[in-house]
């Protein structure tokens, strides 16, 4: 299929950008283009004005700043996986990311936009809600504010990005030493996307003892969810595989049927502390690595 006719831009500057968002009710964003292209090409938008982002000076940079690891909005998913400063700062993220997708759409994915197209099945929106990662986000006449993870994923395909809003980048806290990370989903194909998927991240103190955990699940409803029972009942024990089982029974989170057409909410509700459970024992796994 042939997409609608439309605007293009390939302004330069941030302030550039966000002119052209705010003189154009409906105009999109185009970061790395795969979800937006097919999206366009199936007509299933049809924006005025598409205004590509990537000749935007400033957006590209990945790098570590006040304890945080910033993304710029054009970084794409494979620079992230591929590099180590990221795997050491932000463990779980490259986890995730190396589920997602085939080597050819990470190369040009980006991680931001991924994460404003905010598909329910997809594997960063949990990272973000588990790490409490931050968008920096700037609309024409309005400067710039931050939105925390926890508020940023609306109904699935939403967020709180307004309608003239770009996301400049999103910052994931920089992990502690000895932090380890897991990413389990399960797929019907290897490398897409997940009917279901866990996040998990937690150190280890001086005493072998978990504190720090954090535990996320897409696919379940509209948004990701957090696992506030599972954290709080891995905390100052030693992560057997027994005590990881048990907190793993704590998951649970609203399952809406109508998301994620690929399994029934029955199943997912039935293998919601299986994946749970693997996503810990992988992060489990990386003690034994690093040991
Ligand atoms: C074959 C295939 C398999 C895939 N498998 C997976 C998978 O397993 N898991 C997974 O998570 N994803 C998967 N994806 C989606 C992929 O990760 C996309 O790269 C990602 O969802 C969108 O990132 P993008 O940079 O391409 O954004 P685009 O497609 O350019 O944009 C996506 C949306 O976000 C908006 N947007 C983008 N950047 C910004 C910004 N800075 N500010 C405001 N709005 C913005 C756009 O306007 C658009 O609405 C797959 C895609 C394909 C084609």
């Amino acid at each position: 299929m042939r997409p609608a006719n439309f605007d293009y831009r390939r302004p330069t500057t941030v302030a550039d950008v966000l002119g052209d968002l705010a003189s154009t009710p409906g105009a999109r964003v185009l970061a790395g283009g795969q979800s937006l292209v097919p999206l366009l090409n199936m007509r299933l938008v049809q924006p005025p004005v598409v205004v590509d982002i990537n000749r935007v000076e400033g957006l590209d940079e990945l790098r570590e700043r006040d304890g945080r690891l910033h993304v710029g909005a054009t970084v794409r998913q494979a620079t992230v996986l591929a590099s180590e400063r990221a795997q050491r700062a932000v463990p779980l993220l490259v986890a995730a990311l190396a589920k997602v997708a085939h080597p050819q759409v990470r190369s040009r994915g980006t991680v931001v936009g991924n994460l404003c197209h905010h598909d329910p099945a997809s594997e960063l929106p949990a990272v973000a809600v588990a790490l409490d990662a931050e968008f920096t986000v700037a609309v024409q006449g309005e400067g710039i504010r931050l939105i925390a993870a926890a508020e940023f994923f609306g109904e699935q395909f939403r967020t709180a990005v307004p309608p003239a809003g770009l996301v400049t980048g999103v910052s994931f806290p920089v992990a502690a030493l000895g932090t380890v990370a897991g990413f389990h989903e399960i797929s019907r194909k290897a490398k897409d996307f997940a009917l279901i998927g866990g996040a998990a991240q937690f150190r280890l103190d001086t005493h072998a003892e978990v504190v720090d955990a954090r535990v996320a699940v897409t696919g379940l409803g509209h948004r990701p969810l957090r696992m506030t029972a599972v954290e709080a009942a891995l905390l100052g024990a030693p992560p057997t595989d027994d005590a990881l089982r048990t907190a793993s029974r704590l998951a649970t989170g609203e399952v809406v049927a109508e998301v994620n057409a690929r399994s029934s909410a029955g199943y997912r509700r039935r293998v919601l502390p299986v994946v749970v459970h693997r996503a810990l024992r992988a992060a489990a796994a990386r003690i034994e690595v690093s040991a």
